[in-house]
């Protein structure tokens, strides 16, 4: 163990007990440090992103259940106050400042860690969902995989950029659009939404918006969107898309909608040789893509999973650079019921962050 931090005995933190019990706030242990194995690590933390992945772990509504009782969290910013004794060639140390995602750790051998995959490894831990996540002040973690923070970016700022920034950022990579290319993004108000229209203009993309209502369209306006359109007002969505481009329609989709219809929409308007990169976790739900434009369309399908530690550390970096700025509020833990009541209505504008210091 080393370790100069005074470390509690207990700690604040929000837990649901059973998929069916509501989550509730109380003291629990915190990891001792002297029990970290090598390779452990334990963050203090300053903050904490929600997210809806959250609220489908404590629900227990996914095809793969969370395990319970659960600390839930993934999108966590705080200081390293531990580490493990004989932990060879750490890359953080003590007092460093990190980010805890999604992914909390994966074996780093297996094939799909070795070709950058690590999200899809078979031994992988993720934060409050099969390991304790982030709605606790202290949180046990990984040095090979908390990323670290770059100097003078905001705590807050980080923690949405963690997962909802990584999310869509990776998703544009990977998407193979380039400068000058038309991407329209369904839901481009919303809170993984606006942020993927950042890292779009970032990345010198043409951005097509598609949301409902005048206060989106002005936030996507403002961020950079080229083009909008209204999806309660259209009267020929597909028709409207493929106006704005041209007539072509956009080289690439980033659908992060929790709906399949989104997805079959997709099919229709990109134009040929287009990309659909399917990036939402409805709990239950089925690509109905039409076989025979796919095919005629020639047009590519890409599932697209958070991000590996790289990709973590491109978004936040472009970030940190003002290129990117996440809309959200800042609340105490004890908000978490109610943000959680938010989410399942969709009543929640933009990311809610937690602060976890006291
Ligand atoms: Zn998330
Ligand atoms: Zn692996």
């Amino acid at each position: 163990m080393s370790s100069q931090y005074i470390i509690p005995e207990t700690m604040k933190a929000a837990v649901v007990d059973s998929s069916d019990t509501p989550l509730e706030i109380r003291n629990v242990p915190v990891p001792r440090p002297e029990s970290l194995k090598p390779g452990e690590c334990l963050v203090k933390l300053d903050c904490t992103g929600v997210c809806h992945t959250d609220l489908h772990a404590a629900k227990g509504d996914w095809p793969v259940p969370a395990k319970t009782p659960l600390i839930g969290g993934h999108e966590g910013v705080g200081i390293v106050v531990a580490i493990g004794a004989h932990t060879q060639d750490s890359p953080v140390k003590l007092g460093d400042r990190v980010g805890i995602k999604w992914l909390a750790d994966s074996c780093l051998d297996c094939e799909q860690c070795r070709k950058g995959l690590e999200q899809s490894c078979p031994k992988g831990k993720y934060s409050g969902f099969n390991i304790d996540g982030t709605f606790s002040q202290y949180v046990l973690s990984y040095v090979r995989h908390v990323t670290p923070i770059p100097e003078n970016f905001d705590s807050a700022e980080a923690a949405s950029i963690l997962c909802a920034g990584v999310t869509v950022y990776r998703a544009i990579k990977y998407s193979n659009a380039n400068i000058g290319d038309w991407i329209c993004l369904p839901g481009a108000g919303g809170g993984l939404g606006h942020l993927a229209v950042q890292y779009a203009v970032a990345m010198g993309l043409r951005v097509l918006a598609v949301d409902t209502g005048v206060q989106k369209k002005e936030l996507v306006k403002k961020l950079g969107a080229e083009a909008w359109v209204d999806f309660k007002e259209t009267k020929d969505l597909v028709a409207d898309i493929k106006a704005v481009t041209g007539g072509q329609g956009p080289h690439v989709a980033v659908v992060t909608a929790a709906t399949s219809t989104a997805y079959e929409q997709a099919i229709d308007y990109l134009r040929p040789g287009g990309t659909l990169m399917v990036v939402g976790l409805p709990a239950r739900a089925s690509l109905n893509a039409d076989i025979f434009w796919t095919v005629t369309k020639s047009i590519n399908i890409i599932g697209s999973y958070v991000g590996n530690r790289q990709d973590a550390r491109e978004a936040l970096d472009i970030a940190a650079r003002g290129k990117v700025k996440c809309f959200f509020e800042y609340k105490p833990l004890s908000a978490l019921k109610e943000t959680y009541e938010g989410l399942e209505k969709g009543a929640v504008v933009g990311r809610i962050v937690l602060d976890m210091k006291n």
